[in-house]
């Protein structure tokens, strides 16, 4: 996958993408993550990106003849023009799988009080990191790379870690537990320490769907239950009636 981020500070990526997970993508080839500087393509002699909004109020606006050069200069017929917006749907995982399957994203980051909207011919979709207001585009655009990255084939090595992490399959992950069996007089549940494969698959689907009812009854709304969900989830019912 490539990826192309049109930004005014290129200099805000150069340290998150040189660690860890997605350095080592990066290495292996897997991605190819470029940040093009939107002032680059503005060709007046003080390279000016932004101006006064028609109409009067606060701040600046980026000007729509240079974004314009700058996304036009990395799009192919391939590409999808993501532009990171307040205004835009909020990013999940499904979206995230669905754009780890592009062959090309382009990343637009806005800042001050956003694009001229004119742009809006070049942009396939707005998105979101959640409802508040960031300074600009670029702390999201980190989001959607490091989520869309590690989905990647080959990127984290074992792919069913992902299959298995919380949002994957509509469920929040079980719980974990490492070294030492006890801690503060808190054992790991014993089925982890049982070797017994099928025990401890089962004993983490049922805490999937506890901690889904716990954390975040919502995303049980309107879902399908499979036959061993349903069970478990009586089980989880049974299990609280038990003790009150
Ligand atoms: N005036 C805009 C509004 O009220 O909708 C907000 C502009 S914001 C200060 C500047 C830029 O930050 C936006 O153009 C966008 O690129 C980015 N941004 C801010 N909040 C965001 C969010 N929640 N998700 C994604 N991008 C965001």
């Amino acid at each position: 996958m490539k990826i192309d981020i049109l930004t005014l500070f290129p200099g805000m990526f150069v340290s998150p993408f040189a660690d860890s997970i997605i350095k080592r993508a990066r290495e292996k080839g897997l991605v190819e993550i470029n940040t093009i500087n939107i002032r680059d393509y503005a060709l007046d002699r003080h390279q000016q990106v932004d101006d006064y909004p028609y109409g009067g109020g606060q701040g600046m606006v980026m000007k729509p003849d240079v974004v314009c050069r700058a996304i036009d200069s990395v799009t192919r017929p391939e590409s999808r023009v993501l532009y990171m917006s307040p205004q835009g749907k909020t990013l999940n995982q499904v979206r995230v799988q669905q754009l780890a399957q592009q062959a090309h994203l382009v990343i637009l980051c806005g800042h001050y009080e956003g694009i001229d909207a004119r742009i809006g011919g070049r942009i396939d979709e707005e998105v979101s990191i959640g409802d508040y207001i960031l300074t600009g585009g670029e702390l999201g655009a980190m989001v959607v790379v490091d989520a869309v990255v590690r989905l990647l084939p080959g990127v984290l090595g074992d792919e069913q870690s992902a299959a298995e992490e919380s949002f994957a399959e509509g469920w929040l992950e079980y719980p974990h537990y490492t070294r030492p069996a006890v801690f503060e007089e808190q054992p790991v549940p014993e089925v982890l320490l049982s070797g017994h494969h099928e025990n401890i698959r089962r004993w983490r689907k049922k805490q999937s769907i506890l901690m889904t009812l716990l954390k975040r009854p919502d995303m049980l709304l309107n879902r399908e239950f499979d036959g061993e969900e349903r069970c478990l989830l009586e089980e989880i019912l049974f299990d609280w009636g038990g003790k009150t």
